[in-house]
């Protein structure tokens, strides 16, 4: 047994709680059974074991619901607090990169119930394939790329900015695609129809739900600053249906979406030469100045900076290409109060010396003081 190992575990435990969340929503009154949580808890128990855990935690922890109690709630780090202290400092504990998430979970209210953190999703979100193909982010991706270019940009961006639709709005996407089959496959993949009372959260545009322990959306962000919402803003589906993205496609496709059109909006006020996925899924988007000078954006949504490192690893750095600079684009507000955000990626970049990350506001002045010179 090795850390990569207590990784693999760890990355079970997080496919399985949210595959928990995915079962409840579909069937409210059947206890959610994950094998792969309880996989995942097996290989962390049979690590504590013997990799020289000083508590007898593999025996009071094996039934799923001690072992959410137990750990669940809490950062990765406390995880192994009764773990033998050379034992961690030989498998070097905290340079793993799944050391310094947060909890996978929150208890909300005074339910049994818990809901998956952000930290949980980023952190599947950049383990090997293998662990998150069969998402729906990932079923649309591997679906959209067989369109055409034109096609292409043409179905992402409506996705991007269509979170929710009516029956009316998609019978008109499938009739102006109805020789289409692969973007009609997309929408379906895209979309599920959705019965409940909600409201357009204010966040990030989702529907935002009332639950007995109060609201509910994407994720525990959107609550954050949450206004006080009018009696008059819910609206009730049950009696006419909608289709909303599905919650990983809102999350992973539809957030850095939004920044990617953002970008693309500047840059058409600015009068630039400029193209949206140019190649397809390769980049986001491509600038070209009047000097010649090509950039190439990707937008990332990620709130925490060790998820946009690992994912960047995973992809294998910034694809090549022939720009001049290369930038990870990332919302402004997820770098607040979290100052070294910006450097903790940068440092992962230092092989790629023209590739940098940056926030959105960063990007715009970047692109403005670069048309400023142009002028002269
Ligand atoms: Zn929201």
């Amino acid at each position: 047994m090795n850390v990569i190992h207590l990784q693999k575990a760890l990355a079970f435990i997080a496919k399985g709680l949210v595959e928990k969340e995915k079962l409840l929503k579909d069937a409210p009154n059947r206890y959610p059974y994950s094998r792969d949580l309880q996989r995942g808890i097996n290989m962390f128990l049979a690590a504590c074991l013997e990799l020289g855990c000083v508590g007898e935690n593999a025996f009071k922890y094996a039934d799923e619901s001690s072992f959410l109690s137990h750990y669940i709630c809490k950062p990765i780090c406390e995880w192994f607090d009764d773990w033998d202290k050379d034992v961690l400092q030989n498998i070097k504990i905290e340079e793993q990169p799944f050391y310094a998430y947060g909890p996978f979970a929150f208890k909300r209210g005074k339910t049994d119930l818990y809901t998956v953190t952000e930290e949980c999703v980023e952190f599947l979100n950049t383990q090997e394939s293998n662990i998150i193909e069969g998402t729906d982010e990932h079923a649309l991706y591997e679906k959209i790329i067989q369109l055409s270019q034109g096609d292409y940009v043409k179905v992402r961006k409506y996705i991007i900015e269509h979170p929710v639709i009516t029956i009316e709005d998609r019978r008109t996407f499938l009739s102006e695609y109805a020789d289409n089959t692969i973007a009609k496959d997309a929408l379906n993949l895209a979309y599920e129809q959705f019965e409940e009372r909600y409201t357009t959260c204010p966040a990030c545009g989702w529907t935002m739900v009332e639950k007995e322990y109060g609201p509910s959306c994407l994720s525990e962000y959107c609550l954050e600053h949450l206004p006080p919402i009018p009696n008059e803003a819910w609206k009730d589906a049950s009696s006419e249906p909608i289709y909303r993205l599905k919650k990983g496609v809102m999350r992973y496709f539809a957030q850095p979406g939004k920044l990617e059109i953002d970008i693309a909006r500047y840059c058409e006020k600015h009068a630039l030469e400029f193209s949206l996925w140019p190649y397809k899924d390769r980049f986001d988007i491509e600038i070209r100045f009047s000097d010649g000078e090509v950039w190439e954006i990707d937008a990332k949504a990620y709130h925490n900076a060790l998820s946009l490192c690992s994912k960047i690893k995973q992809d294998g750095g910034f694809p090549s290409g022939n720009y001049r600079y290369g930038f990870y684009v990332v919302p402004s507000e997820y770098t607040r109060n979290k100052i070294n955000y910006i450097a903790v990626v940068n440092k992962t970049l230092t092989s790629q010396p023209n590739v940098k990350c940056v926030t959105l506001a960063a990007i715009k002045k970047k692109i403005n003081k670069k048309v400023g010179e142009l002028n002269g």
